[in-house]
């Protein structure tokens, strides 16, 4: 064997609070360090969501207590998310190697990662984010900054962002230098901090990409043979949840197309992953993509179980 693998690691390997995440990462990282043990070559990006949810509600109700603490944009929220996961991880991750007497660098990178201030997502903005507020609140919150609120399922106002897709990762060339030093690299958390360049510089957005769209774009752009998302469940389904369920091993692109139009992914969980997987898969002829879970991951790179995207 011996892959090149981009792998976008899901909610579950990271749990939702600092105290679970730091017992999560180390089931986590023997997956992980199995994984090179096998002969793999990883590059590891993985979500955010629970985590900048935490800083951002953190940051905008001390903001609103007292206000010697300042308001945080949502970017940088984002990027102090990605230093602490990355902390965890890399901790974890080297800790594990050093198990097995491996001494293998581990580090993570801050990644900005591009979008287009003309995505068509950014007229529609549908992540929701931070505190809940009434609807007063939200509408005096929103005359004074361009911030937009929806109502978020009866629970009350909440700010929503756009969900752009990833163009371009900033710090390609450096994640390519570390990978040729053989770096295990920790990239594009929470799907990267997203970035529009204006006159030749970068500028931060509030918004959030998913993860497993960037998690395909650095595979594509680290040229990787094999994107593995890990997530909760073994294999992808069709009638996901119904009687008729049936758990695929394999999936074309044409059949990934006819499913997607049959409605079989639920939006914003199995459908980024299979809309990723193709995107990454179309990318050249002999990429694939793999999605299981974080305990089948070895089982399912030998091609044992886990859905297969080719
Ligand atoms: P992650 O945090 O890994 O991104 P998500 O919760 O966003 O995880 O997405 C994975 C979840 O998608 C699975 O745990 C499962 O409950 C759900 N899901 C929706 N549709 C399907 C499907 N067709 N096949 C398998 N799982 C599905
Ligand atoms: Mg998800």
């Amino acid at each position: 064997m011996g892959y090149k693998i981009v792998i976008a690691l899901g909610g579950n390997a990271l749990g939702n609070s600092p105290e679970e995440q730091k017992i999560a990462v180390k089931k986590t990282a023997k997956s992980l360090v199995s994984l090179v043990e096998s002969g793999n070559k990883i590059i590891v990006g993985h979500g955010n969501g629970p985590q900048v949810g935490m800083i951002n509600l953190a940051m905008e109700k001390g903001h609103k207590v007292d206000d010697s603490i300042p308001k945080m944009p949502f970017p940088e929220c984002g990027a102090m998310s990605q230093g602490y996961i990355g902390y965890h991880l890399q901790n974890a991750i080297r800790h594990e190697f050093k198990q097995i007497n491996r001494d293998v660098p581990v580090v993570t990178i801050i990644t900005q990662v591009l979008v287009d201030k003309n995505d068509r997502a950014f007229e529609n903005p549908t992540k929701p984010i931070g505190a809940f507020y009434t609807k007063e609140e939200a509408e005096k919150i929103s005359k004074e900054s361009n911030y937009e609120f929806k109502e978020d399922a009866g629970r009350g106002y909440r700010r929503v962002v756009a969900s752009p897709k990833p163009i371009d990762i900033v710090e390609k060339e450096s994640l390519k230098d570390l990978y040729d030093a053989r770096n295990v690299i920790i990239a594009c958390g929470g799907g990267g901090i997203p970035v529009v360049e204006e006159n030749g510089e970068y500028i931060g957005v509030a918004a959030v990409i998913d993860k497993d769209f960037s998690c395909a774009k650095m595979a594509e752009l680290m040229d990787a043979d094999v994107l593995v998302i890990l997530t909760a469940v073994e294999k992808v389904a069709i009638n996901f949840g119904k009687e008729n369920e049936k758990w695929l091993s394999e999936m074309t692109i044409d059949e990934c197309q006819t499913y997607i139009e049959e409605g079989h992914f639920a939006p914003g969980s199995m459908l980024p992953k299979v809309e990723a997987a193709m995107s990454f898969v179309k990318s050249k002829p002999e990429r694939k993509a793999l999605i299981t879970s974080l305990e089948s991951a070895d089982e399912a790179l030998a091609g044992k179980t886990g859905t297969w995207i080719k």
